[in-house]
Protein backbone atom coordinates (compact mmCIF):
# COMPACT_ATOMS: atom_id res chain seq x y z
CA UNK A 1 0.00 0.00 0.00
CA UNK A 2 1.64 3.59 -0.98
CA UNK A 3 1.46 6.59 1.06
CA UNK A 4 -1.45 9.01 1.52
CA UNK A 5 -0.56 12.29 0.36
CA UNK A 6 -3.20 14.72 1.64
CA UNK A 7 -3.57 18.33 0.00
CA UNK A 8 -5.41 21.56 1.05
CA UNK A 9 -4.83 25.27 0.66
CA UNK A 10 -4.68 25.38 4.98
CA UNK A 11 -3.00 22.88 6.64
CA UNK A 12 -3.04 21.95 10.51
CA UNK A 13 -0.25 23.58 12.06
CA UNK A 14 0.92 22.72 15.82
CA UNK A 15 2.82 19.87 17.45
CA UNK A 16 -0.75 18.83 18.32
CA UNK A 17 -3.17 19.65 15.55
CA UNK A 18 -6.88 19.76 15.83
CA UNK A 19 -9.76 19.92 13.74
CA UNK A 20 -12.61 18.25 11.76
CA UNK A 21 -10.28 17.27 8.76
CA UNK A 22 -7.43 16.01 11.37
CA UNK A 23 -9.34 13.81 13.02
CA UNK A 24 -10.90 12.28 9.86
CA UNK A 25 -7.37 12.34 8.02
CA UNK A 26 -5.08 11.65 10.75
CA UNK A 27 -5.55 8.04 11.81
CA UNK A 28 -5.05 7.45 7.43
CA UNK A 29 -2.48 9.39 7.38
CA UNK A 30 -0.29 7.91 10.55
CA UNK A 31 -0.92 4.38 9.39
CA UNK A 32 0.33 4.59 5.47
CA UNK A 33 3.37 7.09 6.58
CA UNK A 34 1.08 9.62 4.79
CA UNK A 35 2.29 13.32 4.07
CA UNK A 36 -0.13 16.49 4.24
CA UNK A 37 1.06 19.31 2.01
CA UNK A 38 -0.71 23.09 2.01
CA UNK A 39 0.53 26.92 2.39
CA UNK A 40 2.27 27.73 5.19
CA UNK A 41 0.18 31.00 5.96
CA UNK A 42 3.69 33.38 5.63
CA UNK A 43 3.90 35.56 2.68
CA UNK A 44 7.28 35.96 1.05
CA UNK A 45 8.62 38.08 -1.99
CA UNK A 46 9.94 35.17 -3.95
CA UNK A 47 9.01 31.64 -2.57
CA UNK A 48 11.13 28.97 -3.12
CA UNK A 49 10.23 26.18 -5.03
CA UNK A 50 10.39 23.53 -2.68
CA UNK A 51 8.16 22.43 0.05
CA UNK A 52 9.31 22.69 3.34
CA UNK A 53 8.81 20.36 6.08
CA UNK A 54 7.32 21.22 9.44
CA UNK A 55 8.13 20.57 13.12
CA UNK A 56 7.36 16.77 14.14
CA UNK A 57 3.94 16.04 14.59
CA UNK A 58 1.87 12.61 14.49
CA UNK A 59 2.28 12.70 10.68
CA UNK A 60 4.53 14.41 8.09
CA UNK A 61 3.87 18.20 7.02
CA UNK A 62 5.18 20.24 4.16
CA UNK A 63 4.25 23.52 3.66
CA UNK A 64 4.74 26.37 0.39
CA UNK A 65 4.68 29.77 0.91
CA UNK A 66 2.59 32.44 -1.04
CA UNK A 67 4.10 35.97 -2.04
CA UNK A 68 1.99 38.94 -1.56
CA UNK A 69 1.00 39.22 -5.04
CA UNK A 70 -0.12 35.80 -4.99
CA UNK A 71 -2.30 36.06 -1.72
CA UNK A 72 -3.90 38.68 -3.48
CA UNK A 73 -4.72 37.10 -6.84
CA UNK A 74 -4.79 33.42 -6.07
CA UNK A 75 -6.10 33.06 -3.00
CA UNK A 76 -8.50 35.98 -2.05
CA UNK A 77 -8.97 36.60 -5.86
CA UNK A 78 -9.99 33.89 -8.05
CA UNK A 79 -10.51 31.75 -4.86
CA UNK A 80 -12.36 33.76 -2.80
CA UNK A 81 -14.08 36.22 -4.78
CA UNK A 82 -14.47 33.92 -7.59
CA UNK A 83 -15.06 30.38 -7.20
CA UNK A 84 -16.49 30.43 -3.77
CA UNK A 85 -19.09 32.93 -4.62
CA UNK A 86 -19.58 30.40 -7.79
CA UNK A 87 -19.63 27.80 -6.01
CA UNK A 88 -22.46 28.90 -3.89
CA UNK A 89 -24.59 30.07 -6.97
CA UNK A 90 -23.78 33.70 -6.27
CA UNK A 91 -23.18 35.02 -9.36
CA UNK A 92 -24.12 38.40 -8.98
CA UNK A 93 -21.17 38.95 -6.65
CA UNK A 94 -18.55 36.96 -8.95
CA UNK A 95 -15.03 39.91 -9.21
CA UNK A 96 -13.66 38.38 -12.71
CA UNK A 97 -10.24 39.45 -13.61
CA UNK A 98 -7.84 37.98 -15.98
CA UNK A 99 -4.72 37.78 -13.23
CA UNK A 100 -6.50 36.16 -10.75
CA UNK A 101 -7.18 33.31 -12.92
CA UNK A 102 -3.67 33.38 -14.28
CA UNK A 103 -2.46 33.70 -10.58
CA UNK A 104 -4.79 30.49 -9.75
CA UNK A 105 -3.21 28.16 -12.05
CA UNK A 106 0.85 29.35 -11.66
CA UNK A 107 0.37 28.39 -7.86
CA UNK A 108 -1.51 25.23 -8.54
CA UNK A 109 1.47 24.36 -11.55
CA UNK A 110 4.18 25.45 -8.91
CA UNK A 111 2.53 22.88 -6.76
CA UNK A 112 2.70 20.35 -9.02
CA UNK A 113 6.02 20.63 -9.66
CA UNK A 114 7.01 20.62 -6.07
CA UNK A 115 4.99 17.22 -5.83
CA UNK A 116 5.54 15.42 -9.07
CA UNK A 117 9.31 14.54 -8.45
CA UNK A 118 8.04 13.24 -5.13
CA UNK A 119 5.71 10.72 -5.95
CA UNK A 120 6.03 6.93 -6.31
CA UNK A 121 3.66 4.95 -8.16
CA UNK A 122 1.85 3.66 -5.34
CA UNK A 123 1.06 6.93 -3.63
CA UNK A 124 -2.57 8.10 -3.21
CA UNK A 125 -3.20 11.53 -3.36
CA UNK A 126 -6.54 13.18 -2.30
CA UNK A 127 -6.68 16.82 -3.09
CA UNK A 128 -9.01 19.23 -0.94
CA UNK A 129 -11.30 21.91 -1.75
CA UNK A 130 -11.58 24.84 -4.57
CA UNK A 131 -7.91 26.41 -4.00
CA UNK A 132 -6.52 23.16 -5.84
CA UNK A 133 -8.81 21.96 -8.73
CA UNK A 134 -6.30 22.49 -11.29
CA UNK A 135 -3.96 20.14 -9.45
CA UNK A 136 -4.18 16.69 -10.91
CA UNK A 137 -4.38 18.38 -14.36
CA UNK A 138 -1.28 19.82 -13.54
CA UNK A 139 0.22 16.68 -12.05
CA UNK A 140 -1.10 14.51 -15.32
CA UNK A 141 0.63 17.15 -17.22
CA UNK A 142 3.92 16.03 -15.97
CA UNK A 143 3.41 12.51 -16.25
CA UNK A 144 1.77 11.17 -13.11
CA UNK A 145 -0.11 8.51 -13.14
CA UNK A 146 -1.38 8.19 -9.66
CA UNK A 147 -4.94 7.74 -8.07
CA UNK A 148 -5.91 11.03 -7.72
CA UNK A 149 -8.91 12.12 -5.85
CA UNK A 150 -10.72 15.08 -5.17
CA UNK A 151 -13.22 16.31 -2.70
CA UNK A 152 -15.19 19.68 -2.96
CA UNK A 153 -16.11 20.77 0.82
CA UNK A 154 -18.57 23.11 -0.88
CA UNK A 155 -21.61 23.21 -2.83
CA UNK A 156 -21.56 22.39 -6.52
CA UNK A 157 -23.46 24.95 -8.96
CA UNK A 158 -25.86 24.28 -11.63
CA UNK A 159 -24.44 24.35 -15.37
CA UNK A 160 -25.96 27.60 -15.66
CA UNK A 161 -24.35 29.48 -12.69
CA UNK A 162 -20.76 27.76 -13.88
CA UNK A 163 -21.51 29.08 -17.55
CA UNK A 164 -20.83 32.80 -15.21
CA UNK A 165 -17.41 32.24 -15.33
CA UNK A 166 -15.26 32.48 -18.35
CA UNK A 167 -13.31 29.23 -18.06
CA UNK A 168 -16.55 27.70 -16.69
CA UNK A 169 -15.40 24.35 -19.76
CA UNK A 170 -11.93 24.25 -18.20
CA UNK A 171 -12.91 24.09 -14.69
CA UNK A 172 -15.03 20.29 -16.12
CA UNK A 173 -11.50 19.36 -17.74
CA UNK A 174 -10.01 20.22 -14.86
CA UNK A 175 -12.20 17.72 -12.67
CA UNK A 176 -11.85 14.79 -15.26
CA UNK A 177 -8.09 14.36 -14.75
CA UNK A 178 -9.31 13.25 -11.23
CA UNK A 179 -9.52 9.08 -10.81
CA UNK A 180 -12.81 10.41 -8.24
CA UNK A 181 -14.63 13.58 -7.02
CA UNK A 182 -16.16 13.48 -4.16
CA UNK A 183 -19.06 15.91 -3.07
CA UNK A 184 -21.04 16.49 -0.29
CA UNK A 185 -24.44 16.02 -1.03
CA UNK A 186 -26.41 13.99 -3.73
CA UNK A 187 -27.44 17.35 -5.02
CA UNK A 188 -23.88 18.50 -5.29
CA UNK A 189 -23.51 15.01 -7.51
CA UNK A 190 -26.52 16.17 -9.96
CA UNK A 191 -25.63 19.46 -10.83
CA UNK A 192 -21.30 18.44 -11.34
CA UNK A 193 -22.52 15.56 -13.99
CA UNK A 194 -25.02 17.67 -15.20
CA UNK A 195 -22.15 20.69 -15.41
CA UNK A 196 -19.55 17.96 -16.83
CA UNK A 197 -21.64 16.92 -19.55
CA UNK A 198 -23.35 20.23 -20.80
CA UNK A 199 -20.42 22.70 -20.36
CA UNK A 200 -17.54 20.39 -19.99
CA UNK A 201 -18.38 18.30 -22.93
CA UNK A 202 -18.80 15.02 -21.20
CA UNK A 203 -20.52 11.74 -21.59
CA UNK A 204 -22.71 10.55 -18.40
CA UNK A 205 -21.58 7.16 -18.08
CA UNK A 206 -23.92 3.66 -15.84
CA UNK A 207 -22.78 3.95 -12.03
CA UNK A 208 -21.90 7.74 -11.59
CA UNK A 209 -19.06 7.75 -14.21
CA UNK A 210 -18.25 10.55 -16.41
CA UNK A 211 -15.97 10.14 -19.53
CA UNK A 212 -14.19 12.97 -21.18
CA UNK A 213 -11.03 11.73 -22.36
CA UNK A 214 -9.20 10.52 -22.06
CA UNK A 215 -10.13 9.58 -18.70
CA UNK A 216 -13.49 8.23 -16.49
CA UNK A 217 -13.89 9.70 -13.56
CA UNK A 218 -16.20 8.84 -10.76
CA UNK A 219 -18.21 11.45 -9.44
CA UNK A 220 -20.11 10.46 -5.50
CA UNK A 221 -21.32 12.31 -2.62
CA UNK A 222 -19.55 12.02 0.68
CA UNK A 223 -21.00 13.70 3.15
CA UNK A 224 -18.35 14.95 5.54
CA UNK A 225 -19.13 14.24 9.47
CA UNK A 226 -18.26 14.09 12.53
CA UNK A 227 -16.77 12.44 15.42
CA UNK A 228 -20.28 12.41 17.37
CA UNK A 229 -19.48 10.20 20.17
CA UNK A 230 -16.56 12.56 20.65
CA UNK A 231 -18.36 15.55 20.40
CA UNK A 232 -20.84 14.65 23.18
CA UNK A 233 -18.50 13.82 25.93
CA UNK A 234 -16.81 16.91 25.14
CA UNK A 235 -20.38 18.75 25.56
CA UNK A 236 -21.09 17.24 28.49
CA UNK A 237 -17.75 18.03 30.09
CA UNK A 238 -17.79 21.93 28.91
CA UNK A 239 -21.34 22.95 29.49
CA UNK A 240 -20.16 22.20 33.39
CA UNK A 241 -17.05 25.40 32.53
CA UNK A 242 -19.56 27.51 31.50
CA UNK A 243 -20.32 30.55 33.08
CA UNK A 244 -22.72 30.86 35.97
CA UNK A 245 -26.06 32.21 34.43
CA UNK A 246 -25.67 31.63 30.87
CA UNK A 247 -28.70 29.53 31.53
CA UNK A 248 -31.88 31.20 33.55
CA UNK A 249 -34.87 29.45 34.56
CA UNK A 250 -37.09 31.86 33.00
CA UNK A 251 -35.13 32.09 29.62
CA UNK A 252 -34.44 29.69 26.57
CA UNK A 253 -31.97 30.15 24.95
CA UNK A 254 -31.35 30.03 20.70
CA UNK A 255 -27.54 29.59 19.13
CA UNK A 256 -26.03 30.49 15.84
CA UNK A 257 -22.18 30.21 15.22
CA UNK A 258 -21.06 30.76 11.31
CA UNK A 259 -18.21 32.49 10.19
CA UNK A 260 -19.27 36.20 9.42
CA UNK A 261 -19.88 34.89 5.24
CA UNK A 262 -23.23 35.98 2.70
CA UNK A 263 -23.40 32.12 2.33
CA UNK A 264 -24.62 31.89 6.30
CA UNK A 265 -27.95 33.42 5.82
CA UNK A 266 -27.50 35.42 9.35
CA UNK A 267 -29.39 38.82 7.96
CA UNK A 268 -32.82 36.43 6.99
CA UNK A 269 -32.06 34.62 10.59
CA UNK A 270 -31.83 38.00 12.24
CA UNK A 271 -34.92 39.16 10.59
CA UNK A 272 -37.03 36.11 11.37
CA UNK A 273 -35.79 36.30 14.83
CA UNK A 274 -37.34 40.13 14.97
CA UNK A 275 -40.53 39.16 13.07
CA UNK A 276 -40.93 36.13 16.10
CA UNK A 277 -40.64 39.16 18.88
CA UNK A 278 -43.00 41.32 17.08
CA UNK A 279 -45.58 38.21 17.08
CA UNK A 280 -44.99 36.75 20.43
CA UNK A 281 -44.80 39.61 22.89
CA UNK A 282 -45.14 36.91 25.64
CA UNK A 283 -41.98 35.89 24.78
CA UNK A 284 -40.18 38.76 25.18
CA UNK A 285 -37.55 38.39 28.38
CA UNK A 286 -37.77 34.69 28.04
CA UNK A 287 -36.04 34.18 25.31
CA UNK A 288 -32.79 35.36 23.72
CA UNK A 289 -30.47 34.45 20.76
CA UNK A 290 -26.42 34.17 20.84
CA UNK A 291 -25.41 34.48 17.24
CA UNK A 292 -21.44 33.50 16.78
CA UNK A 293 -19.93 35.28 13.85
CA UNK A 294 -16.48 35.64 13.48
CA UNK A 295 -15.11 37.50 10.57
CA UNK A 296 -13.53 36.11 7.88
CA UNK A 297 -11.85 37.13 4.37
CA UNK A 298 -11.96 40.68 6.17
CA UNK A 299 -10.48 43.31 3.10
CA UNK A 300 -13.23 41.15 0.45
CA UNK A 301 -15.90 44.07 -0.21
CA UNK A 302 -19.09 41.51 0.18
CA UNK A 303 -17.60 40.54 3.22
CA UNK A 304 -17.18 44.23 4.79
CA UNK A 305 -20.96 44.39 3.69
CA UNK A 306 -22.50 41.60 5.56
CA UNK A 307 -21.08 42.85 8.37
CA UNK A 308 -22.30 46.02 8.47
CA UNK A 309 -25.03 44.46 7.16
CA UNK A 310 -25.62 42.03 10.58
CA UNK A 311 -24.44 44.65 12.58
CA UNK A 312 -27.06 46.99 11.58
CA UNK A 313 -29.66 44.24 12.06
CA UNK A 314 -28.89 43.32 15.29
CA UNK A 315 -28.65 46.99 16.55
CA UNK A 316 -32.61 47.77 15.60
CA UNK A 317 -33.98 44.80 16.66
CA UNK A 318 -32.06 45.03 20.43
CA UNK A 319 -33.13 49.05 20.43
CA UNK A 320 -36.67 47.80 19.56
CA UNK A 321 -36.93 45.47 21.95
CA UNK A 322 -34.28 45.05 24.77
CA UNK A 323 -34.85 46.10 28.45
CA UNK A 324 -33.09 47.12 31.26
CA UNK A 325 -32.48 43.38 32.12
CA UNK A 326 -32.39 42.15 28.58
CA UNK A 327 -31.25 41.99 25.22
CA UNK A 328 -32.53 39.81 22.30
CA UNK A 329 -29.56 39.35 20.86
CA UNK A 330 -26.14 39.34 21.69
CA UNK A 331 -24.08 39.18 18.32
CA UNK A 332 -20.20 38.62 19.34
CA UNK A 333 -17.91 39.17 16.17
CA UNK A 334 -15.37 36.79 17.43
CA UNK A 335 -14.30 33.53 17.27
CA UNK A 336 -15.07 31.28 20.42
CA UNK A 337 -12.83 27.60 20.79
CA UNK A 338 -14.72 24.36 19.87
CA UNK A 339 -14.84 23.26 22.89
CA UNK A 340 -16.73 26.28 24.54
CA UNK A 341 -18.77 26.05 21.28
CA UNK A 342 -19.97 21.84 22.67
CA UNK A 343 -21.07 23.37 25.89
CA UNK A 344 -22.89 26.29 24.14
CA UNK A 345 -24.96 23.94 21.99
CA UNK A 346 -25.64 21.74 25.29
CA UNK A 347 -26.98 24.86 27.19
CA UNK A 348 -28.97 25.82 24.44
CA UNK A 349 -32.98 25.69 23.98
CA UNK A 350 -32.58 26.03 19.62
CA UNK A 351 -30.02 25.79 17.11
CA UNK A 352 -30.39 28.23 13.66
CA UNK A 353 -28.65 26.50 10.97
CA UNK A 354 -30.18 28.35 8.12
CA UNK A 355 -27.36 29.09 5.60
CA UNK A 356 -28.34 29.98 2.04
CA UNK A 357 -26.19 27.50 0.65
CA UNK A 358 -23.95 25.54 2.50
CA UNK A 359 -21.79 22.52 1.34
CA UNK A 360 -22.86 20.82 4.86
CA UNK A 361 -22.54 22.38 7.44
CA UNK A 362 -20.86 21.21 10.85
CA UNK A 363 -22.12 23.34 13.57
CA UNK A 364 -25.72 21.48 12.65
CA UNK A 365 -24.13 18.21 13.59
CA UNK A 366 -22.53 19.56 16.66
CA UNK A 367 -25.12 20.80 17.81
CA UNK A 368 -27.32 17.38 17.57
CA UNK A 369 -24.33 15.57 18.77
CA UNK A 370 -23.79 17.96 22.31
CA UNK A 371 -27.21 17.14 23.54
CA UNK A 372 -28.46 15.63 26.30
CA UNK A 373 -30.77 12.96 25.22
CA UNK A 374 -32.93 13.36 27.95
CA UNK A 375 -33.52 16.64 27.56
CA UNK A 376 -32.57 17.49 23.64
CA UNK A 377 -32.85 20.85 21.89
CA UNK A 378 -34.09 21.81 18.60
CA UNK A 379 -31.99 22.01 15.27
CA UNK A 380 -34.23 24.51 12.84
CA UNK A 381 -31.87 23.64 9.64
CA UNK A 382 -31.80 25.46 6.20
CA UNK A 383 -33.14 23.14 3.31
CA UNK A 384 -29.47 24.49 1.28
CA UNK A 385 -27.55 23.15 3.82
CA UNK A 386 -25.87 19.96 2.10
CA UNK A 387 -26.91 18.48 6.33
CA UNK A 388 -30.43 18.30 5.21
CA UNK A 389 -29.93 15.52 3.40
CA UNK A 390 -29.42 13.37 6.44
CA UNK A 391 -30.69 15.38 9.28
CA UNK A 392 -34.35 15.06 8.28
CA UNK A 393 -35.66 14.98 11.68
CA UNK A 394 -34.70 18.19 11.85
CA UNK A 395 -37.61 21.34 11.71
CA UNK A 396 -36.14 22.16 7.74
CA UNK A 397 -36.87 25.54 6.89
CA UNK A 398 -36.67 27.66 3.65
CA UNK A 399 -34.22 30.31 4.42
CA UNK A 400 -35.37 32.89 2.15
CA UNK A 401 -38.57 32.85 4.21
CA UNK A 402 -38.61 35.06 7.33
CA UNK A 403 -42.49 34.06 8.54
CA UNK A 404 -41.97 30.05 8.20
CA UNK A 405 -38.95 30.16 10.30
CA UNK A 406 -40.61 32.80 13.09
CA UNK A 407 -43.09 30.32 12.72
CA UNK A 408 -40.10 27.31 12.86
CA UNK A 409 -39.01 29.41 16.12
CA UNK A 410 -42.30 29.20 17.76
CA UNK A 411 -42.70 25.37 17.00
CA UNK A 412 -39.57 24.37 18.27
CA UNK A 413 -39.65 26.71 21.61
CA UNK A 414 -43.23 25.29 21.58
CA UNK A 415 -41.85 21.05 21.29
CA UNK A 416 -42.93 18.41 24.00
CA UNK A 417 -40.53 16.83 25.09
CA UNK A 418 -41.37 12.93 23.47
CA UNK A 419 -41.13 14.58 20.54
CA UNK A 420 -37.77 16.58 21.31
CA UNK A 421 -36.39 13.21 22.49
CA UNK A 422 -37.36 11.22 19.30
CA UNK A 423 -36.47 13.55 16.63
CA UNK A 424 -32.66 13.69 18.12
CA UNK A 425 -32.39 9.97 18.95
CA UNK A 426 -33.47 9.43 15.11
CA UNK A 427 -30.45 12.54 14.56
CA UNK A 428 -27.93 10.71 16.71
CA UNK A 429 -28.63 7.75 14.41
CA UNK A 430 -27.46 9.07 11.35
CA UNK A 431 -24.91 10.89 13.13
CA UNK A 432 -23.09 7.78 15.02
CA UNK A 433 -23.51 5.19 11.69
CA UNK A 434 -22.33 8.36 9.38
CA UNK A 435 -19.18 9.33 11.39
CA UNK A 436 -15.73 11.12 10.30
CA UNK A 437 -14.27 7.88 10.55
CA UNK A 438 -16.79 6.53 7.49
CA UNK A 439 -16.23 9.58 5.55
CA UNK A 440 -12.74 9.34 5.24
CA UNK A 441 -12.82 5.43 5.10
CA UNK A 442 -15.37 5.97 2.44
CA UNK A 443 -13.50 8.12 0.29
CA UNK A 444 -10.15 6.31 0.21
CA UNK A 445 -11.98 3.03 0.33
CA UNK A 446 -13.71 4.46 -3.60
CA UNK A 447 -10.10 5.99 -4.72
CA UNK A 448 -8.99 2.43 -4.37
N1 LIG B 1 -16.12 27.18 14.82
C1 LIG B 1 -15.29 27.42 15.91
N2 LIG B 1 -15.34 28.67 16.49
C2 LIG B 1 -16.14 29.67 16.04
C3 LIG B 1 -16.99 29.41 14.94
C4 LIG B 1 -16.95 28.15 14.35
O1 LIG B 1 -14.56 26.54 16.36
O2 LIG B 1 -16.13 30.77 16.62
C5 LIG B 1 -16.08 25.84 14.20
C6 LIG B 1 -17.39 25.07 14.33
O3 LIG B 1 -17.45 24.40 15.58
C7 LIG B 1 -17.33 24.13 13.13
C8 LIG B 1 -16.56 24.93 12.10
O4 LIG B 1 -15.91 25.98 12.80
O5 LIG B 1 -16.59 22.98 13.46
C9 LIG B 1 -17.47 25.51 11.02
O6 LIG B 1 -17.78 24.50 10.12
P1 LIG B 1 -19.06 24.61 9.17
O7 LIG B 1 -19.08 23.39 8.31
O8 LIG B 1 -20.32 24.82 9.97
O9 LIG B 1 -18.85 25.95 8.31
P2 LIG B 1 -17.64 26.54 7.45
O10 LIG B 1 -17.02 27.61 8.31
O11 LIG B 1 -16.70 25.40 7.15
O12 LIG B 1 -18.27 27.13 6.23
Amino acid sequence: MGRLICLSNRIPLGPNPTGGLVVALGDALTERGGIWIGTSGELVESPEPALREIEDGPFRRLVFDLSPEEQANYYHGFSNSVLWPLLHGRTDLLDIHGEFLTSYKDVNRRLARMLAPMLEPEDRIWVHDFHMLPLAYKLRTLGAQNRIGFFLHTPFPTPLALQALPNGAEISQWLAHYDLVGLQAVRDVRNCIAAMVEVGGATELAGGFVHLAPRQTRIAAFPIAIDATDFARLAAEEIEKLPAGIRKPDRRLMIGVDRLDYTKGVPQRFRAFGEFLARHEDWHRHVSLIQISPPTREGVAAYDDIRAETEHLSGQINGAYAEITWAPIRFINRPVPRETLAGLYRAADIALVTPLMDGMNLVAKEFVAAQDPEDPGVLILSQFAGAAEQLEEALIVNPHDIEQMATAMMTALAMPLPERKQRHAALMQVLTRHDVHWWSRGFLTALG
